[in-house]
């Protein structure tokens, strides 16, 4: 259930309608926006009696909500949400974009990448520590040592770090030196990781599951949500279908469509959506132009000796041309990269 506000309603109008939602031992999402302000009700709404609130003063309509993810539906809240650290910025005008090699591997590796994506305009730097591999005996990561190479690069060139949590083992850890928490894409229905990473308070990078449904994919948003961290960024990184010359599909049309039903940032993975260097550039233009918020580009100073993730990774000079081709196409949209 919503509450819209009449135009113009007082703090105290607000109140009085939030105070009779609590008596009835339910919790408010409140979304003061600039024309509309609307209280959302989350709980067992039967506990309510509309016809009562409706009689409060300020009210001008109440409105039943259907979808399961409140808190993440545009109903609840009209105005985008901006996630914004330093550079980076998801959700406004602004198009961010997130890049590095897929893992940390060493020093020179990590600074080379670093330097070499800021160079070229990106706004934060990624590189996985904590490795979710498929194979066992593949390299997992450089773990704690990986984070500190992470934070050195970032003391080097002020870019902030975008790193994956993939388990509630690493919390306190990860969150000691990640900018901005990944849950990677089979991590994105381990409930309990989204509830405590979400209560870091910390912006949370949520890749989309490789078989989620885009109600999934809210409801996964809505764990975090929930814990009263707003600063959710959602990721398309591509699904599996029955089509195998690439990696995964990347599934563009899940970004207006989003862009529709919630107020979250949408970025694209078109690294781990193709899984094809060579279709990294044409896919970045696409999911631009279909309104995503940013990119999260894997970028490697020599991908063909890389330990993670070579075949779709740039080198620095693809990336440029990348962040070349797809800035007149975020003007074209008002928006600058
Ligand atoms: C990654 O970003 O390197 C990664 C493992 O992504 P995903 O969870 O989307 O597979
Ligand atoms: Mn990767």
């Amino acid at each position: 259930m919503i509450i819209v506000m009449q135009k113009g309603a007082g703090d105290q109008e607000v109140t009085s309608v939030v105070d009779l939602i609590k008596k009835a031992g339910l919790d408010v999402h409140l979304s003061r926006g600039q024309e509309l302000t609307i209280i959302g009700v989350i709980g067992d709404k039967t506990k309510l009696d509309p016809e009562e609130l409706q009689t409060l003063a300020g009210v001008e309509k109440i409105m039943h909500v259907t979808a399961a993810w409140k808190r993440a539906s545009r109903d609840f809240h009209p105005d985008n949400t901006k996630v914004e650290l330093g550079p980076l910025s998801f959700g406004g005008e602004k198009i961010s974009v997130i890049a590095g090699p897929c893992a940390v591997e060493n020093w020179d590796q990590i600074l080379e990448a670093a330097r070499g994506v800021k160079a070229a305009g990106a706004s934060a730097l990624r590189g996985g520590a904590f490795k979710p591999r498929s194979n066992p005996y593949s390299f997992q990561g450089l773990a704690k040592q990986g984070l500190e190479l992470l934070a050195e690069a970032r003391a080097e060139t002020g870019l902030p770090v975008v790193t994956e949590l993939l388990s509630e083992r690493d919390l306190d850890l990860v969150a000691e030196y990640a900018d901005v928490i990944q849950i990677g894409a089979r991590n994105m229905q381990n409930f309990i990781l989204l509830k405590e990473a979400g209560k870091t308070g910390k912006p949370i990078l949520l890749k989309r599951g490789m078989a989620a449904t885009l109600e999934e994919f809210l409801l996964a948003a809505e764990y975090i949500l929930a814990q009263g961290n707003p600063h959710v960024i959602l990721c398309e990184r591509g699904i599996r279908t029955f089509e195998d010359y690439t990696r995964n599909t990347l599934a563009l049309n899940i970004i207006p469509m989003i862009k529709k039903v919630s107020h979250l940032p949408i970025i694209a993975d078109p690294s781990h959506g193709t899984g094809r260097s060579d279709l990294v550039i044409p896919m970045s233009r696409a999911a631009i132009a279909a309104g995503a918020d940013g990119l999260i580009i894997e970028v490697h100073p020599h991908p063909e000796k890389a330990m993670v993730d070579g075949p779709q990774s740039l080198n620095f000079a693809q990336f440029g041309e990348l962040m070349k081709e797809c800035r007149p196409i975020a003007r074209t949209l008002g928006r600058n990269m």
